[in-house]
């Protein structure tokens, strides 16, 4: 693959109905100011046309290119294979749903040129998206900010362009669970933003169920913030403590006051309490052990089944 300008990474997983538009217009945005790019397509396992749509583009057009996992492999592992992929001085990741807009691209691109390593499209509204999504979305990030210890940026989502030097930095990250937004505020470079209004999907169902969801956000935690395994310990150490002077007043007042209690009350939601802080936390450990887990097993990341991108031209 030729070193190009700018290389556009996008996952696509059952977006046959934006997939025209959206080559269309980003042919339109890019050739705005370079001939030298290229886009490329990762197919996440689709089962609808969007395979063929890309194969088509990639025949006719020489700045198309994909890479065609041999199932579904989830978001974040199919930007990450496009970034392993590329080979340009810049790379943008964006969806494929049209929520993010080609034509921004341009203007990421000159802020990219005034000397930012990594340019973040900012979202200052936010359309079309349940209630739910958009607030749990701002808790997550919120509390997520103040677990970690350097800075994220807030009401981003993946939509940005970095430079080869981050995407450099990317691919020596090995962890398998991959938080790429939490990855690139890790890694440090000079940042700017740049903002725009998402628009409502287009076409379509939302491709990330809550599932999907949740495990991106424990990715995100489990993978930069060890404060969830402290604060379980410290609850522990606190409940341990409560508990040891529950036993010192239970014992004093069965054998010097001479009554015991009868009540099943307390003793009922003492051990429930107990039981469910006990649950809680070995739940919290199951999570960062799982993650050791997948680490250990050094399988590769995603397989794919084939791709017009031959990595060793250079
Ligand atoms: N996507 C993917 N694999 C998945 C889920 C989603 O490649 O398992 C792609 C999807 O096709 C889209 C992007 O990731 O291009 C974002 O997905 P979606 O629009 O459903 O989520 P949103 O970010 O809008 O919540
Ligand atoms: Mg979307």
């Amino acid at each position: 693959m030729k070193k190009s300008d700018i290389s556009v990474v996008i996952p696509i997983y059952n977006e046959q109905d934006s997939l025209l538009e959206l080559y269309e217009r980003l042919t339109k945005s890019l050739s705005n100011f370079t001939d030298n790019y290229d886009i490329i397509f990762v197919n996440d396992g689709s089962s609808d046309n969007s395979l063929e749509i890309m194969l088509g583009l990639s025949e006719k057009d020489k700045h198309v290119y994909y890479i065609n996992f041999s199932r579904n492999f989830g978001h974040q592992i199919a930007l990450s294979a496009g970034l392993e992929y590329c080979h340009s001085e810049t790379t943008v990741l964006m969806d494929g749903d049209l929520q993010d807009p080609p034509e921004l691209i341009e203007k990421l691109y000159s802020k990219y040129k005034e000397g930012f390593d990594v340019v973040y499209a900012k979202r200052q509204k936010r359309e079309g998206e349940t209630w739910v999504k958009k607030f749990t979305a701002k808790v997550f990030y919120r509390l997520f900010k103040r677990m970690i210890p350097f800075e994220i940026p807030l009401d981003t989502g993946d939509f940005r362009l970095i430079s080869q030097k981050v995407v450099k930095s990317l691919n020596k990250m090995t962890e398998r669970s991959k938080f790429l937004r939490g990855q690139i505020a890790w890694l440090g470079f000079n940042h700017a933003e740049v903002l725009f209004d998402r628009e409502p999907r287009k076409h379509g169902e939302i491709k990330y169920s809550y599932s999907k969801l949740t495990k991106l956000a424990l990715d995100g935690i489990t993978g930069f913030s060890d404060k969830p395994l402290i604060m379980v310990s410290r609850l522990g150490f606190i409940i341990s403590i409560f508990s040891f002077l529950v036993i010192i007043y239970a014992i004093f007042s069965h054998f010097v006051l001479k009554h015991s209690i009868t009540g099943w009350t307390s003793l009922i939601i003492s051990s429930a309490f107990i039981g469910g802080i006990q649950l809680l936390s070995i739940g919290v450990i199951g999570e960062y052990i799982n993650r050791i887990n997948n680490n250990t097993r050094e399988r590769p990341l995603f397989i794919v089944k084939d791709t017009n991108i031959k990595s060793d031209e250079d």
